[in-house]
Parts: C-alpha cells; structure tokens; sequence
C-alpha cells in the first residue's frame, strides 16, 4: 500500500500535534481545522478506506471510535455533543488514503453536510 503522510505522523519524521496515542491509534490535531476543535483518530496499521474495512480489522476500526469517545470526555465536549466523520474516495472527499476519524467539536454542525 502506498505510504501516506500520516504514516510519517505515526513514525514521528514529521510533526504533528498529538493528544493521545496507544499501540494501536494516534489522535492529533488537524492542520486545517473546520471546527474550535478538530483532530483525527487514525489506526497505526495502514488500512486505505472505509472500503478496505472488514472482518479482519473491524475491531481496530472500533477503537478509533473508543478512542474519540474518551478524548471527548477527557476534553469536556461529550455531552454538548460532536461530529465524527469518515470520508471515503473522491466523492466522500477523502484526500489522504489512510482511514482517519475526523472529531469537530465546538459549535453547531449544520446538516446536511454539503
Ligand atoms: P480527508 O479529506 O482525507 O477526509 O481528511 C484529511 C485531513 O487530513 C484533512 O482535514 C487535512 O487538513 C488533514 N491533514 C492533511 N495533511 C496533514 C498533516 O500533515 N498534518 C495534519 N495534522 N493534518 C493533515
């Protein structure tokens, strides 16, 4: 699979700011925020879109979402409530082909989303 930059993100040879990471995720911050607070959710282990998901990886695809639910609540905005949001290919807007969870928080999310 073609390397992307966010595995330079999880191999730490570029920058990036993280607020959480286990052996099998990385949360950081979005360079191009669309909300007060957006990150990402990525799994270390490559997997390109929604999809390559399937019953091999669904577990790791499930933690991505445990890790967002505990930095919501670590970060104060589980109850006020949040987005989470996984693009997939052109039409979904995907750019980088490394499946991450966007998390925007912060204000109002409008509906639909284009
Ligand atoms: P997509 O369009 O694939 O759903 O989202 C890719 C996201 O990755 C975009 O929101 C974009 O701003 C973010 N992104 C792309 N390159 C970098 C980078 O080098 N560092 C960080 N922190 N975010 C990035």
């Amino acid at each position: 699979m073609a390397e992307t930059i966010f595995d330079k993100i999880i191999d730490k040879s570029i920058p990036a700011d993280i607020i959480y990471e286990d052996d099998q995720a990385l949360a950081f911050k979005d360079i191009n925020p669309q909300a007060p607070i957006h990150f990402l959710v990525i799994p270390k282990k490559q997997i390109a879109t929604v999809n390559d998901i399937n019953e091999d990886n669904e577990a790791l695809v499930g933690h991505l979402y445990t890790v967002a639910a505990k930095l919501a609540a670590e970060l104060g905005f589980a109850t006020e409530g949040f987005r989470t949001v996984m693009n997939c290919n052109e039409f979904g807007g995907q750019t980088v082909y490394h499946i991450h969870l966007h998390v925007l928080a912060g204000k109002m999310m409008g509906w639909p989303p284009y």
